[in-house]
């Protein structure tokens, strides 16, 4: 199967979340993910979770992947449960890692499981920011994407 250029966005706020997107990495090569950048670590306030949550550390990586993007869903699952997330773990509460798929190639899936371009990117900063650091093409490509959704009304 072809490579496809990937970006997947992390984000944690329990524990010493860098050196869990460290492991994350090094997770993600060991499953055959070829890390190709890394973006900084950007500190950012969390948004909709629980009163008092410590604040998140937000990253992205880019990199080729040579399966199905299911696949990729389900190893960064299980990276996810590795580092400690509990699998009933609710939407937006703190958490030790989230590793979400923001893009897939130039793709658009809508699956049950997933939709790509990840629906919330283009509107968080804390995506867009490492994002246009790593991959600019595909941090213009996203905000396209919004637009011609909202556009349609979608
Ligand atoms: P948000 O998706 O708004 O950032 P979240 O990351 O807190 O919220 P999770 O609880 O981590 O949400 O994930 C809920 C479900 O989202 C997962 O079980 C997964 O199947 C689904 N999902 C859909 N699209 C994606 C994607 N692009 N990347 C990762 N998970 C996705
Ligand atoms: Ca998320
Ligand atoms: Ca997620």
């Amino acid at each position: 199967m072809a490579e496809t250029l990937c970006v997947i966005a992390l984000g944690g706020n329990l524990g010493d979340v860098p050196a869990t997107f460290r492991r994350a990495c090094e997770a993600l090569s060991d499953a055959g993910f070829r890390i190709r950048r890394f973006s900084s670590l950007l500190r950012t306030t969390p948004v909709g979770c629980e009163p008092g949550a410590p604040e998140f550390f937000n990253a992205a990586l880019s990199g080729f992947w040579d399966g199905t993007a299911l696949d990729l869903l389900r190893i960064c699952q299980k990276i996810e449960a590795d580092n400690g997330r509990p699998n009933d773990h609710a939407h937006h509460v703190s958490r030790t890692l989230d590793l979400d798929i923001i893009t897939f190639g130039r793709e658009i899936i809508a699956l049950p499981d997933l939709t790509v371009p990840h629906p919330e990117a283009a509107r968080r900063d804390f995506v867009m920011v490492p994002v246009r650091e790593i991959e600019p093409e595909l941090a213009d490509w996203l905000l396209e994407q919004a637009k011609s959704k909202t556009d349609s009304g979608g």
